[in-house]
């Protein structure tokens, strides 16, 4: 493992990094419930949380349920004033007694961390996904990343415990170059764990959007000096605070398309509900032109048009789908509809992870699938290529079917079964597209509910044994 790198910019990049400016961000962020209980919060946003609400959470405080303890709690001036307005989105920032109620979950789900070579990287076969940053500008209570947020102490593979650090440049390119050197030197799949190419970068976190251009500048310059042929980043910026992506945002990936037009740009943001992002009437009603196409919020609607008028970046949205937030098919059905209006993709909705306090947030497994085919019924076939994913711990896995008939002459299948597809395991590329079958199970919220009713399973996932490190 490469340890205490040096990292020398080359003159291109230096050249790119000299044009890049920044301007101040006023995001007006509400850190933490203290202000709510103590009424410092400014006094248009104090009623986010009602006196009933302040008193429950305020009981809690330093107990086992603390809920802060579980995860920061943080909000945008922006994000608070939608909320005003959509009891679906209050739900996704505001904290709430019940989200300490059962504490059962993962502090790292999906084990993540066997997949991590270098701090702050998971390389995932032909994939990097980066931990840049460790906050976002507001929190979302059901946070996939609650571990990284909280700074909480993560057991490793190999038994060591330690918080999830961050990447750095210098270790992250020294990592790259060393793994894609041994791949081509040895015919294109490196010697030791047969995977090809590490082409692809995700910068994650928290939220690479909180990094200034500078910071931002200086990993893309780096990962593409590296050789890395595609750089995705992902967001919740465009929800949280939509004036990031300003004039000098937009000016600094222009002089880093420049510099490096044959790196791909991706920008996968997440929007969980229409109400994050469409202009509201005072009485909660969409607001229409006459035509009849629905207003966006207008901060929202050019931050999204700054990026899609660049026709080299691509934007994709993708989201969970979290009890009262997004568990509603009339929702997401707008939802796909206006992001492919205005020329984003819908990539995947996600059915809720092992995390802690996971019995808070997850619906069933069988009803996400009903809620995201209800939502995609009078959907065009551009507008409704999103497919429901569930990340097992050996991969992403698509939700592909439930049926309500039994399989003729399957035993096991009398109520119905549930077809699961492994769309990538990070270990090995051949996995793709390997199949389960389980019998159905209405009350499933994650795989181990489903162990009784194994009927099929080429693709392994209930005989998977976590992937052992290689010495490095
Ligand atoms: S934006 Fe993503 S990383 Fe940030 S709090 Fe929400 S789910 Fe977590």
């Amino acid at each position: 493992m490469p340890v205490s790198q040096e990292y020398t910019r080359t003159a291109k990049e230096q050249a790119f990094l000299e044009t890049v400016t920044d301007i101040p961000h006023k995001r007006e962020i509400i850190n933490g419930l203290a202000p709510f209980l103590k009424g410092t919060a400014p006094e248009d946003l104090q009623s986010l949380y009602s006196s009933d609400e302040l008193v429950q959470l305020g009981g809690l405080k330093d107990s086992n349920r603390d809920v802060e303890k579980r995860m920061p709690v943080k909000v945008t001036r922006h994000f608070a004033e939608l909320a005003k307005n959509s009891p679906a989105i209050q739900k996704l920032v505001k904290a709430s007694p019940d989200e300490t109620l059962d504490l059962a979950g993962s502090e790292d789900p999906g084990n993540q961390m066997d997949y991590s070579p270098v701090e702050g990287l998971l390389h995932k076969y032909e994939m990097g996904l980066m931990y840049v940053v460790s906050t976002c500008s507001a929190h979302c209570r059901f946070c996939y990343r609650e571990e990284l947020i909280a700074r909480k102490e993560i057991e490793r593979a190999d038994g060591t415990v330690a918080k999830k650090g961050m990447a750095k440049i210098p270790e992250i390119v020294a990592y790259i170059n060393s793994f894609n050197d041994a791949v081509e030197s040895n015919g294109g799949r490196h010697p030791d764990c047969g995977r090809e190419k590490l082409r692809e970068i995700l910068l994650s976190g928290g939220d690479p959007m909180v990094l200034n251009n500078a910071k931002l500048a200086a990993w893309f310059s780096a990962l593409a000096e590296a050789g890395i042929e595609s750089i995705r980043v992902g967001t919740k910026e465009m929800a949280f605070y939509p004036q990031r992506f300003d004039d000098t945002f937009f000016a600094m990936l222009d002089g880093f398309h420049a510099a490096y037009p044959e790196v791909g740009m991706h920008f996968m943001v997440h929007f969980e509900h229409p109400d994050e992002f469409l202009a509201k009437s005072d009485d909660g009603e969409y607001i229409k032109d006459d035509k009849g196409f629905l207003a966006w919020v207008p901060e929202t609607g050019r931050a999204m048009r700054g990026l899609l008028d660049r026709g080299w970046i691509t934007v994709e949205n993708q989201t969970p789908i979290i009890k009262d937030i997004n568990d509603d098919p009339d929702a997401l059905r707008i939802m796909q509809r206006e992001m492919k209006r205005v020329g984003a993709d819908n990539h995947y909705f996600f059915c809720g992870r092992d995390i802690v306090a996971y019995k808070a947030f997850n619906i069933p497994i069988e009803e996400s699938w009903r809620i995201l085919n209800e939502s995609q019924k009078g959907l065009s076939g551009v507008e409704n290529h999103a497919k429901l994913s569930i990340t097992h711990y050996k991969g992403k896995t698509e939700v592909v079917a439930v049926t309500n008939e039994p399989i003729p002459g399957l035993a096991g299948s009398e109520n119905g079964v549930v077809i699961l597809k492994l769309l990538r395991n990070p270990a090995d590329a051949s996995e793709r597209g390997k199949i389960c079958i389980v019998g159905r199970n209405p009350e499933a919220a994650w795989f181990d509910d489903y162990e009784d009713s194994v009927l099929f399973d080429e693709a392994g996932l209930f005989s998977y044994n976590r992937l052992v490190k290689e010495e490095s």
